[in-house]
């Protein structure tokens, strides 16, 4: 996909939001929702973000998109006022205080809505430039935000930067999670990092969950929430969050 095809996607607002949920280990009921953004070509064909966002940091338009995807969530919130949506960052955007001040500027006038929305942000990101990706982490939670760190474990896993961010919530590799039904290294992985969240007080997503057995696995070593195939795949926000019994 070319410069030109996002921006053009840009112009002409075919990107969407589908959403995911993400469910309660102890009811197996939706607590929040990821978004996903998704890209409606001009043959009405659909692109998943796996397909155009690493292609899109390297021609340097992710700011445009985290943008575009901001004012899509705000959207969604304001639409929908009992549910709670999570939004992926770029790790690029943990050091564009512009997205902040946006955010900010866009749910001055919107009381409460910060505090239905969670904002994922990578494990690499926090790396990379921890002094900002701290600073970055700490002025959301002061709007009121939670904060998850993304695809723990796919990375450089850091406890210390883990310890210094703080997240809210911390989301488990698919890596990992997809082998947490057999014992072995990926299963330990996962039962340190459950027991390392619960001593830190930080909640806890497995994501990628596919199957009966590792949904079962997963929420007896102790998580707090399963995201996967198994529970629900992306879909339309009319037709996820079963709009005619939104509760008030
Ligand atoms: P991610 O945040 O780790 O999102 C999870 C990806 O795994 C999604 O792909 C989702 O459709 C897929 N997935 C969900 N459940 C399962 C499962 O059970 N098995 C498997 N194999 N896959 C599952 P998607 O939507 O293509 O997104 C890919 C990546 O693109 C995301 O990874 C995220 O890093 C990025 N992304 C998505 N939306 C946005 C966005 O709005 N902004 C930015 N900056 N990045 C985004
Ligand atoms: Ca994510
Ligand atoms: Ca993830």
């Amino acid at each position: 996909m070319s410069n030109d095809d996002i921006k053009r996607a840009l112009d002409d607002a075919r990107l969407f939001l589908v959403l995911q949920p993400i469910v309660s280990t102890l009811t197996f009921q939706p607590m929040f929702y990821e978004a996903l953004l998704r890209l409606r070509l001009s043959d009405g064909g659909i692109r998943p973000a796996v397909d155009f966002i690493e292609a899109v940091e390297g021609a340097g338009l992710i700011g445009a998109i985290d943008r575009r995807a901001l004012d899509l969530v705000v959207d969604l919130l304001e639409q929908h006022p009992a549910f709670h949506v999570a939004l992926n960052i770029s790790s690029l955007t943990t050091s564009d205080f512009t997205w902040l001040r946006a955010l900010d500027r866009l749910t001055s006038d919107r009381p409460g809505l910060t505090r239905r929305l969670t904002v994922e942000i990578t494990e690499t990101a926090a790396i990379t430039d921890i002094d900002r990706t701290q600073a970055f982490v700490d002025a959301l939670k002061e709007m009121g935000c939670r904060v998850a760190i993304d695809d723990y474990g796919a990375g450089h896993t850091n406890f210390t930067n883990l310890n210094l961010l703080a997240p809210d919530i911390v989301k488990i590799d698919r890596t990992y999670t997809m082998h947490a039904a057999h014992a072995g290294n990926e299963r330990t992985f996962v039962e340190a990092l459950i027991d390392l969240s619960r001593t830190l007080s930080f909640e806890t997503v497995a994501e990628g969950v596919e199957t009966d057995a590792s949904a079962k696995a997963l929420a007896d070593l102790g998580v707090t929430y399963l995201q996967g195939y198994f529970f629900g795949e992306p879909g339309l926000p009319q037709d996820v969050l079963d709009v005619g019994q939104e509760r008030s």
